[in-house]
């Protein structure tokens, strides 16, 4: 009896790794046409100023509109686009497109700190891509200031091979490009790396930030990452944001904010309106 019954348990799991590995392969067919055909989009999530609540920049996040799933999100497509690289090609698309976003809306929305725009890397995508000449090639060709694009890392990348990593951030800090650590705290920290490595910004991951409302211990963690973050004289960007109390607690810890409390990521024509209606706000003459 237990052996029929582990063979039928064998069958059943082998049914559904076969139908796993069916539904990976043909969504990695997709995700290839998908690519090819223009089914890839970014929207921009504002990151604020916490002191002002004004505009500082975006961060770029990429969807993938598939012709019959409608709207699907990276959680489900890039690990997937991660273990078949398709992540450089796409990871290239995006950062293009970003930046090409980026030069538009800085000639159109002018600040005496020109926005920024802050584009993720994979670890793959960092290690497989030449990512250094393709951002020289679209500094080159795309009128911003180079410091106002930040390429996001995640500590995962830090640890695999931090030499190489080290001379390619450092290639990429000579061309002025701004380095972040994004979920900061999540991954594997060794704050020895820190120091040795040209970061300039840590995103404190929404796990932490979440903790603050929620009264669990680790709200202190997000303390502790700001101090990290004045001692080595980095910025300090909270993410996932959700509430008014969240961004008060923030306030004085971190510079920069990013979450549902101040704006969705968003299409470029919502984005544009959020940008005018602060131009317009800006313009206003003070009240007598
Ligand atoms: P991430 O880089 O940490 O991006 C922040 C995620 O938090 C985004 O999820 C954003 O929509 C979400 N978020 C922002 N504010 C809030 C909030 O207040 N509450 C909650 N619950 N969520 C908030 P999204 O867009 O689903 O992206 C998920 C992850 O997918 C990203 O996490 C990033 O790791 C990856 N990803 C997205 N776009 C790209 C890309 O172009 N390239 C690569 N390599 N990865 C990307
Ligand atoms: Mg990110
Ligand atoms: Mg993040
Ligand atoms: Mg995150």
């Amino acid at each position: 009896r237990a052996k029929s019954g582990g063979r039928a348990r064998i069958d059943v799991f082998d049914a559904n790794l076969r139908r796993q590995a069916m539904a990976a392969m043909r969504m990695e067919a997709d995700l290839r046409a998908g690519l090819e055909q223009g089914q890839l989009c970014l929207h921009y999530q504002p990151i604020v100023l916490l002191e002002t609540g004004g505009i500082a920049g975006f961060e770029a996040l990429m969807r993938w509109n598939h012709p019959d799933r409608g709207l699907v999100s990276p959680a489900e497509f890039i690990p997937l686009a991660e273990e078949t690289g398709l992540i450089a090609p796409m990871g290239r698309w995006a950062l293009g497109e970003a930046v090409r976003q980026l030069a538009a809306w800085q000639a159109r929305f002018p600040r005496a700190t020109p926005l920024f725009m802050s584009v993720n890397v994979s670890t793959r995508q960092f290690r497989d891509d030449d990512i250094v000449g393709a951002v020289r090639d679209l500094l080159d060709a795309v009128p911003i200031p180079p410091s106002s694009l930040k390429l996001e890392l995640t500590e995962s990348l830090l640890v695999q091979d931090p030499d190489e990593c080290r001379m390619l951030m450092q290639s990429l800090r000579d061309m002025d490009v701004r380095l972040s650590i994004d979920d900061f705290g999540t991954g594997y920290s060794s704050l020895a790396y820190l120091h040795k490595l040209p970061v300039d910004v840590l995103k404190i991951d929404r796990s932490f930030v979440r903790a603050v409302s929620t009264g669990e211990g680790n709200a202190a963690i997000v303390q502790v990452i700001a101090g990290l973050a004045t001692i080595l004289r980095l910025d300090c960007v909270a993410e996932g944001v959700e509430t008014a109390d969240e961004a008060v607690y923030l306030r004085g810890l971190c510079q920069y904010a990013q979450g549902y409390h101040f704006a969705r990521p968003a299409l470029p024509e919502a984005i544009e309106r959020l940008l005018a209606a602060e131009d317009e706000h800006i313009a206003l003459p003070a009240p007598a």
